[in-house]
């Protein structure tokens, strides 16, 4: 794309001006066209700078999520090798599920800048305005479908390390699969198998993260925040993304070589109510009991008056001593 090799020129000299004539000699097309592209780019969040004489120099790339920056702040080898963005998406993991049908690899991304009907577990409804972090990896793991449950836990790490990483924020886990800053949830995952786990093994995870918005844009009912509620400001979401996707890849190959013992520690040091008193709603009824752990299949240990029970993520809800949230 035009568009692409004019930013590939600039980047490759940061700060300084490139004239007009030697992009269009490098690109072998017209400067009116160069300066035409220019401006779709300045529309896409580009800070571009142009002066008669000198040229165009690159100030800065945009903070909203384009398929260039992601691709230059990707540092992942399989996860993001293809990216399909798009502005408004009614799920980015349906989207996802229809790729991986029609032969999408493994690997593959699915971002949209807002989502119109995105989806908790149990056919939950996600809210996810612009600003957000809404993507859906494809994941075709050489796993067992027991071993797969374990690739929710893999991503609520991976985005915990990122949040830690990049913006030194500590968040914790709510098991199985919400990330929670002082009792509100900030994101949640949703893994879904497609068709049957049989020869082609097909997952679609799919991550929310709250990020460039106000809190308000949520509703005014959700226990929930944003980043951007935390630090007052905006970040790059690309750079985010590609540290999820570096992240996640690492925890992926961890466990196709059967190395759960460290996921499962990185996971339990940043659980919420580990050792405490907590609920468990299973429709109607409710445990209470303490928090102990969890399994190597990933259920949650609950220790009750009638000795230690697992309960796995797809029947079963956790709530505080309380019934709260979180
Ligand atoms: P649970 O946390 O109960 O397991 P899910 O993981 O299924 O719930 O997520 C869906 C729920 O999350 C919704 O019912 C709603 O309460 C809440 N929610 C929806 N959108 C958001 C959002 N953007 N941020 C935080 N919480 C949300």
């Amino acid at each position: 794309m035009l568009r692409h090799d004019i930013l590939y020129l600039l980047a490759e000299h940061p700060e300084k001006y490139v004239s007009g004539e030697s992009i269009s000699q490098h690109l072998k097309v017209t400067r009116a066209a160069i300066w035409k592209q220019i401006q779709v780019l300045k529309e896409e969040g580009f800070q571009i700078e142009g002066q008669t004489r000198k040229g165009y120099c690159l100030l800065k790339t945009p903070f909203s999520l384009n398929e260039w920056v992601l691709k230059q702040a990707l540092t992942s080898t399989s996860l993001g090798k293809k990216i399909h963005l798009e502005d408004e998406l009614e799920s980015t993991n349906v989207r996802a599920k229809e790729l991986a049908r029609q032969g999408g690899a493994h690997g593959q991304v699915v971002l949209a800048r807002c989502q119109s009907s995105g989806r908790g577990r149990l056919q939950r409804q996600w809210e996810a305005p612009s600003g957000g972090l809404w993507m859906s990896v494809v994941l075709r793991p050489n796993l067992s479908l027991a071993d797969a449950s374990k690739i929710t836990l893999a991503a609520s790490v991976a985005i915990v390390d990122a949040f830690e990483k990049l913006f030194d924020l500590r968040i914790g886990i709510k098991w199985p699969n919400d990330l929670i800053f002082n009792g509100l949830k900030i994101a949640g995952i949703l893994g879904e198998v497609v068709g049957e786990w049989n020869a082609v093994r097909t997952l679609i995870l799919g991550m929310g993260i709250n990020v460039n918005f106000p809190r308000e844009q949520l509703g005014p009912l959700l226990n929930a925040t944003t980043l951007f509620e935390i630090l007052k400001k905006e970040v790059d979401l690309n750079i985010l993304a590609a540290t999820i996707l570096r992240n996640l890849e690492k925890q992926v190959i961890a466990l196709e070589n059967k190395e759960f013992e460290e996921l499962r520690t990185s996971w339990l040091e940043r659980a919420i109510s580990l050792g405490e008193e907590v609920r468990i709603l299973r429709g109607e009824q409710i445990i209470q009991g303490t928090f102990k752990g969890i399994t190597i299949d990933g259920a949650l240990l609950l220790e009750t008056d009638d000795g230690v029970k697992s309960f796995s993520a797809g029947e079963v809800q956790l709530r505080s001593k309380e019934g709260k949230y979180f």
